[in-house]
């Protein structure tokens, strides 16, 4: 059986699927976007993707055209069609159909989009391992030019980042923002150990609010880590005794090699494998 794919109220068979080769989404990378997960059937924190989402929409100054209740219903049941019960949930609203031309007033019908599908995760191996990752030289979108905490369908910035990290071996590569302070990776955030204190780049960096971040430092806090959001350079990675990256799709995975610099003894250390236990309960119960 074919999946379904949501759109704009209708299930169709995912190919035939479609929308306008002049959407603006497509034209322009005009729209915005959710990540989410099911895990037994259950949408992991929906609330804040959904407030992310709205946030993201009213950011680039483009109306939902349904409301957060319909949209949770849409999910549910696009779930629900498909038979999913753990699997990725891909969310997009594009501006619609428009001219060939840039103005967004000439879009009609702004497209809700929702793919419902199982998620292919890094192989299993790089749980246990951990993941080597380099910076790469593709600076993170300047946050007055196009801020980060929009996840806009423009993903060209973490794209030709992704591109330079696959080039050299890696599956996730770190990105700096314009001041030369760690931001964050392509599609996860970044922590670090240092001391026992978990340390993150705060939102003024230039970051995605991540989901999955803000679940890791709820966590850490209930375990009485002390979480510091505070800048953080290349310099503080390498002298980190343990590091991390967190995502919807990659959840917790270690670093365990920054630049060719080995992270604490080269194995997941003691707090990150905490945190992955922890973020595990979560989700899985
Ligand atoms: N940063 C970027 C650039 C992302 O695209 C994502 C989502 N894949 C994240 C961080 C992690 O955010 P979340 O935990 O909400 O998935």
């Amino acid at each position: 059986m074919s999946l379904k794919v949501y759109i704009g109220g209708k299930l169709y068979d995912k190919e035939d699927a479609k929308i306008s080769v002049y959407d603006h989404g497509l034209l322009y990378g005009d729209g915005v976007f959710e990540g989410i997960r099911s895990y037994g059937g259950k949408v992991f924190r929906l609330k804040q993707h959904l407030d992310r989402l709205w946030d993201s929409a009213k950011a680039i100054w483009l109306a939902i055209p349904i409301t957060k209740e319909e949209m949770a219903d849409a999910i549910e049941n696009t779930l629900k069609a498909n038979g999913i019960q753990d699997g990725y949930i891909r969310v997009v609203v594009t501006r619609g159909a428009g001219t060939l031309g840039l103005d967004p007033n000439r879009c009609s019908d702004p497209q809700v989009i929702i793919i419902t599908d199982r998620i292919a995760l890094y192989p299993e191996e790089l749980y246990q391992k951990g993941l080597e990752i380099i910076t790469v030289s593709t600076v993170r979108n300047h946050p007055a030019a196009l801020s980060p905490r929009v996840k806009s369908l423009n993903y060209l910035n973490n794209i030709l980042a992704k591109i330079e990290g696959l080039q050299a071996g890696c599956i996730e590569a770190l990105m700096l923002n314009h001041k030369g302070e760690v931001a964050e990776c392509t599609g996860d955030n970044i922590f670090l150990v240092r001391n026992g204190r978990l340390l993150t780049p705060p939102n003024e960096a230039g970051i995605l609010e991540g989901i999955t971040r803000d679940a890791v430092i709820d966590l850490a806090r209930q375990s009485e880590i002390e979480v510091r959001e505070t800048p953080l350079t290349k310099h503080d990675v390498y002298i980190s005794d343990e590091c991390f990256l967190t995502g919807t799709a990659a959840e917790v995975v270690p670093v365990v090699k920054v630049d060719s610099r080995i992270i604490g003894d080269g194995a997941p250390g003691p707090i990150t494998r905490r945190l992955i236990e922890g973020f595990h309960r979560l989700t899985r119960g």
